[in-house]
């Protein structure tokens, strides 16, 4: 009788705990057909950060590629001070020390800490294939000053670009990673999605961009557009890196994802273009290193 009122206690709890985070997903963010969608593509691919989540909010990263390379040590503009070795619910990280910082490096080795916030985030006065005023449209104020201006070179070009999924805060994050791990298991889960505190998008500095249409929004077919070469040619003169290039996926944990930028500040952007390296690289060995 006991076990038998412990046992449904314990179910009970696991479907109420269900109901609530489909709820709260359901709330922000993709609708569950999306989800089976995305959850779809990102196991084909294995790859990146957002294709997935993309028509939602919410991108999940993959953790397919595994960056092992990157011991990740370096980091952020504080390397000293992130606390190594944190045992992680995916084995160990660096806790980033600034996350605050436009350099700072996010990843799978790099996480920031529990529930940050940017404290600036804004609405950037650019296009995006959604019309809602909601949280995947914020950014950093340095970013989005930044990102509007691109918009605005890309649009003299005769280009037209289109924002698809910037700021993810933790909890959606959270919400997201939970959702898959839900379905798949959560070791399945983080083969193609990123946990809370590991994705770029939840700094405020990175967004996913597309043409004006959102054909291609955050996938494969993406590569190769006039958007996706424009962005390759001349975001580093916004301040912007695309985040996971092509060729550098042991590096940094993602397959080439054209369509997510990064926004680390004009003199770093410059530096990471000359030297043709990722933020991974940038970070070890930060020469043009701003703050
Ligand atoms: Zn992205």
């Amino acid at each position: 009788m006991n076990k038998m009122c412990t046992f449904s206690a314990s179910l009970w709890a696991m479907l109420l705990s269900a109901t609530i985070v489909t709820g709260c997903q359901a709330e922000n963010e993709p609708t569950p057909e999306q989800l089976t969608e995305n959850t779809k593509a990102e196991q084909q691919t294995t790859s990146e950060t957002d294709k997935k989540e993309e028509p939602s909010a919410t991108a999940p990263d993959s953790n397919g590629q595994t960056g092992t390379s990157t011991p990740a040590a370096g980091i952020s503009s504080n390397p000293s001070s992130n606390s190594p070795n944190q045992s992680g619910e995916s084995g160990s990280y660096n806790q980033v020390s600034a996350p605050e910082s436009i350099s700072v490096l996010v990843n799978k080795q790099n996480k920031l800490p529990d529930q940050y916030k940017p404290k600036d985030l804004v609405y950037p006065d650019v296009p995006f294939v959604f019309s809602e005023k909601i949280e995947k449209r914020m950014m950093r104020a340095e970013a989005a000053g930044a990102l509007e201006k691109m918009f605005a070179a890309a649009k003299q070009d005769g280009v037209a670009l289109a924002g698809v999924s910037a700021y993810r805060s933790n909890a959606t994050q959270t919400a997201l990673f939970n959702r898959y791990a839900q379905k798949d298991g959560i070791e399945a889960a983080r083969k193609y999605s990123a946990e809370p505190g590991h994705s770029e998008h939840e700094t405020g500095l990175s967004i996913d961009v597309s043409g004006s249409t959102g054909e291609c929004a955050a996938q494969d077919c993406f590569g190769g557009t006039e958007e996706a070469i424009w962005l390759e040619q001349n975001s580093w003169k916004h301040g912007f890196v695309i985040r996971y290039p092509k060729g550098k996926e042991a590096i940094t944990g993602y397959q080439y994802e054209p369509w997510h930028i990064r926004y680390v500040g004009e003199e770093n952007a410059k530096a990471i273009q000359d030297r043709g390296i990722t933020l991974e690289e940038f970070s070890e060995s930060p020469t043009a290193f701003a703050p």
